[in-house]
């Protein structure tokens, strides 16, 4: 097992492409980190620069304490677990976990200790005279796991090692993966553009944006304060709703509404009057005939038409078109650029809220809804910075 840090570590391309920029990372021992962020971060650079598969351009690599940066690959007693299984086609499963062992020359009673090991953990005991084509794509996936625990590695780095499995098996292998990962307690630094998995799988989340770190904590951290606007457009689905807002003598005015602030946030905002984003999950909301009265005070109700229902058996998410103008924010649409398309409200126009399941709006019904001003968040749109 291993501590990893990176300190200032940059990655530039021989074609100037500045994939990672003065990366700070100090990964504990036996931790799970999750590197998360949209598609050409920088998130697989920085892995393979653990790995060294990649040179380091600049800034230092260590792990346990000592400088790897020159280090070969195999050398640095890391498993890599990619995307694609690379399984050997004509080898048994057996084969193909025991491979690493024999390059590493261990003895054949020692070879087969391991890998019964390691086929029980997975669940691969009764597979193991298998080839790989007679396996299910999460059956692979675990004989490509196995064939990096047999060498009990200092660190496991994974690459999107889900992303080639259907909806269903990637929830499934998601527990395999985060069992596997309590049991061996090796560090495992684990790469995904997916926001759901970094949110269940990992002790910390790093999250990338053009090869810089936005921001690194507990998931349940980033998701109730992200530091920006990128962080909290990219943690959560549905997305946080953002709409443009002004701050004046207590009191927020969106295209929601005309809304009192609490004392908490206006102390908060009381240097940043004028323009600033508005900022609201979706279960920050609720219909508002099914608010009690003991907390009805926290919120404020404003009405809107539903576009769409859709009904999730615990809640149901209602899509509101919201009159009024839309963020123009530089920073918000550069986000929505960044996140794409679908993924981001259009800032706005449209809302997205989740009810409880009894309620009882219907497409086509102006509705009141209630929303919680204790929760919400107030970005600055000069540079997305949350203010509260
Ligand atoms: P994805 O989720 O799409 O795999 P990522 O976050 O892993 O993305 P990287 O693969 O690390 O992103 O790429 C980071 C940046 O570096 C991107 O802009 C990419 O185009 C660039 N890049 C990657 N490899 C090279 C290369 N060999 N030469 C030049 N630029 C590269």
């Amino acid at each position: 097992m291993a501590d990893i840090v990176l300190d200032k570590v940059t990655k530039a391309f021989p074609d100037g492409t500045l994939a990672v920029q003065e990366l700070n990372l100090e990964i504990a021992d036996g931790e799970f980190l999750i590197l998360v962020g949209p598609s050409g971060c920088g998130k697989s650079t920085t892995l393979n620069m653990i790995a060294g598969l990649e040179d380091i351009t600049s800034g230092e690599l260590r792990i346990d304490g000592q400088r790897v940066n020159d280090k070969a690959p195999r050398d640095r007693d890391i498993a890599m677990v990619f995307q694609s299984y690379a399984l050997y086609p004509n080898m048994t499963v057996r084969e193909n976990m025991a491979f690493p062992l024999k390059l590493a020359k261990l003895s054949k009673e020692e070879i087969d200790r391991k890998v019964d090991e390691a086929a029980k953990v997975l669940e691969l005991t009764a597979l193991l005279d298998r080839k790989p084509a007679n396996l299910s794509g999460g059956q692979r996936q675990r004989v490509a796991m196995g064939r990096a625990i047999v060498r009990s590695p200092k660190a496991f780095l994974m690459d999107e090692p889900l992303s080639n499995l259907d909806a269903k098996l990637r929830v499934q292998m998601r527990t395999v993966v985060s069992r596997l990962q309590k049991k061996l307690g090796t560090t495992t630094v684990y790469v995904t553009h997916d926001q759901t998995e970094a949110m269940t799988l990992g002790d910390r989340v790093v999250i990338m944006r053009a090869g810089a770190v936005q921001q690194v904590g507990e998931p349940q951290q980033l998701y109730d304060h992200p530091n920006n606007l990128f962080v909290a457009g990219f943690i959560g689905s549905p997305s946080m709703n953002f709409f443009p807002a002004t701050v004046a003598s207590g009191r927020l005015t969106t295209a929601l509404g005309d809304f009192p602030l609490g004392e908490r946030m206006r102390g908060q905002v009381a240097e940043h009057s004028g323009d600033l984003i508005v900022g609201i999950r979706p279960e920050h909301f609720e219909d508002a005939s099914l608010i009690e009265d003991s907390i009805r005070q926290g919120g404020a109700e404003f009405s809107a038409t539903a576009d769409l229902v859709e009904s999730m058996g615990s809640d149901k998410y209602v899509y509101f078109t919201i009159e009024g103008e839309k963020a123009s924010a530089a920073e918000l649409e550069e986000l929505a650029a960044d996140m794409g398309s679908g993924d981001l409200p259009s800032g706005g126009s449209n809302l997205v809220c989740r009810f409880s399941a009894e309620s009882r709006v219907k497409e086509g019904d102006t509705a009141k809804v209630w929303v919680n001003l204790e929760k919400i968040h107030l970005f600055d749109p000069s540079d997305g910075r949350n203010i509260t």
